[in-house]
């Protein structure tokens, strides 16, 4: 049997950062059995679902690096299939039209797992079609009494068995006609011939929902794997409000896809004790044991510190396209061709300092800006005796006649210190703030060559006298 996943997102929003690990999870699966890994968009919300978000989400499963095998499945063009499902579930009567006014428009999702509580059974189920008035109605499925519990095994959770006294008698047609999504979900996927359904723990009463369907129109059900839930620090459900919860936002911060990639893979899933690795590793160690039954934490400081290790393991070269490519999209600035040098040269200085493009480029923001250190904060830390250090410096340096490059700076440095009974820091620390316009920078002296002559004076001129 051919393994076949799929990533179901409904485009009514950005890509959670739940979301992106659910379809790494899948794509991960898939590509370690040598199957296919497909993509359908569930746009039947029409209120809600646009195309300008469905070309966001791809756009960012894509900026992951999972690429989807065959065309993408919009579902709402299988909705004449979805009716024809509908109508044969009412023939059989294996669902009915419930005309009952209160529960009619809604798909209520009443049941909490492990509820005893009994779920809505509708009073039109078993009535005859002779007693139906002419006024709207929606489709609900018949749950069935008879067995009074449902079995199955999940790859992640196991065993599980569910009392069917505790799932109401769902709607599958909106009075409108349309599909919910737990009667498309099954007809999308039996026809997608989808073998393994892996998303969050959160719908698992939708798969107790979706494996009646199943059983009533007699199709092979997949293999279910549901993935705990990304909490936050609190241990809560990590949601919107806890700042970043998008993958955009960390695009926009600057992280590289296959830090996040690689980030993503380990909320949940381990293999050993790997804890760096690219795509095609995480390809060859995935399995669907490897995924953890609690509820995985999201923890930035991990992510950052995985986020550092890709930074500088990238070449030079890849990193500074990579930050271009960043500035270009994310921040509103066009560098000149000497400006895009001074930058080349700096980068290997800064990449180890910083875990992101975002951080690289605030750390480099002194090169494109002008010369005038405009954090008048940073610049009030220069006292009236650093500021006559510097000054004195300037005229020396300025008279002194050296090839303008790091080793000889250190030097004239060095022997200006001892000359003038000086610590080194005693001008390193203003020489940085009045150059760079913070208190924290890679060497100093490379910065200065980096700068070159003319930049440095002007500089130390315009910040200092
Ligand atoms: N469209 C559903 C969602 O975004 C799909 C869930 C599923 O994978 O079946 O939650």
């Amino acid at each position: 049997m051919e393994i076949r996943t799929r990533f179901a997102p409904s485009p009514t929003g950005d890509l959670h950062i739940g979301g992106a690990r659910t379809a790494l999870f899948n794509y991960l699966f898939a590509k370690s059995m040598k199957g296919k890994f497909l993509l359908r968009i569930e746009d039947t919300d029409l209120k809600r679902s646009n195309s300008s978000l469905t070309e966001k989400i791809i756009n960012d499963i894509k900026w992951l690096n999972i690429h989807w095998d065959e065309e993408v499945v919009f579902q709402r063009q299988n909705q004449n299939k979805h009716k024809q499902i509908i109508d044969y579930l009412l023939e059989k009567e294996l669902a009915f039209r419930c005309f009952s006014e209160k529960e009619n428009h809604t798909e209520s999702n009443i049941e909490k797992i492990g509820s005893r509580e009994p779920a809505f059974r509708s009073p039109w189920r078993d009535l005859g079609k002779n007693t139906q008035p002419n006024k709207q109605y929606v489709v609900r499925f018949k749950v069935p009494s008879d067995p009074s519990r449902i079995n199955f095994t999940d790859k992640v959770r196991g065993d599980l068995s569910w009392d069917l006294n505790t799932i109401e008698d769902f709607v599958i047609a909106r009075s409108d006609g349309s599909s919910t999504y737990n009667l498309a979900v099954v007809v999308d996927d039996h026809n997608m011939k989808i073998s393994h359904v892996i998303r969050g723990e959160d719908h698992l009463t939708n798969t107790v929902k979706q494996l009646l369907v199943y059983q009533a129109l007699d199709w092979v059900t997949p293999e279910f794997a549901h993935i705990p839930l990304i909490h936050n620090e609190r241990g809560e459900k990590l949601s919107k409000r806890d700042g970043k919860s998008s993958l955009l936002d960390f695009k926009q911060e600057g992280f590289l896809p296959d830090a996040m990639l690689n980030y993503l893979a380990r909320l949940g899933w381990s293999y050993k004790d790997e804890e760096f690795f690219n795509l095609n590793q995480a390809i060859s160690w995935f399995t669907l044991d490897g995924i953890g039954k609690s509820p995985s934490r999201f923890d930035i400081k991990k992510l950052l510190n995985i986020s550092k290790k890709h930074l500088v393991s990238k070449p030079a070269d890849e990193i500074h396209a990579l930050l271009l490519q960043y500035i270009k999209i994310y921040k509103d600035i066009s560098l000149s061709g000497s400006i895009l040098e001074k930058l080349r040269q700096y980068l290997p200085l800064v990449v180890e300092r910083c875990t992101s493009l975002g951080e690289i480029f605030e750390a480099s923001l002194f090169l494109f800006e002008a010369d005038e250190v405009r954090e008048k904060k940073v610049l009030a830390l220069l006292d009236d005796n650093s500021r006559e250090i510097i000054s004195n410096f300037r005229c020396a340096i300025k008279s002194a006649n050296f090839a303008w490059n790091s080793k000889l700076l250190n030097e004239f440095i060095n022997t200006y210190c001892e000359e003038s009974s000086l610590k080194f820091r005693d001008i390193g620390i203003p020489l940085r703030i009045a150059l760079t316009g913070s208190t924290s920078s890679p060497s100093i002296v490379h910065i200065m060559e980096i700068l070159g002559e003319h930049q440095t004076l002007d500089r130390l001129n315009i910040n200092v006298d």
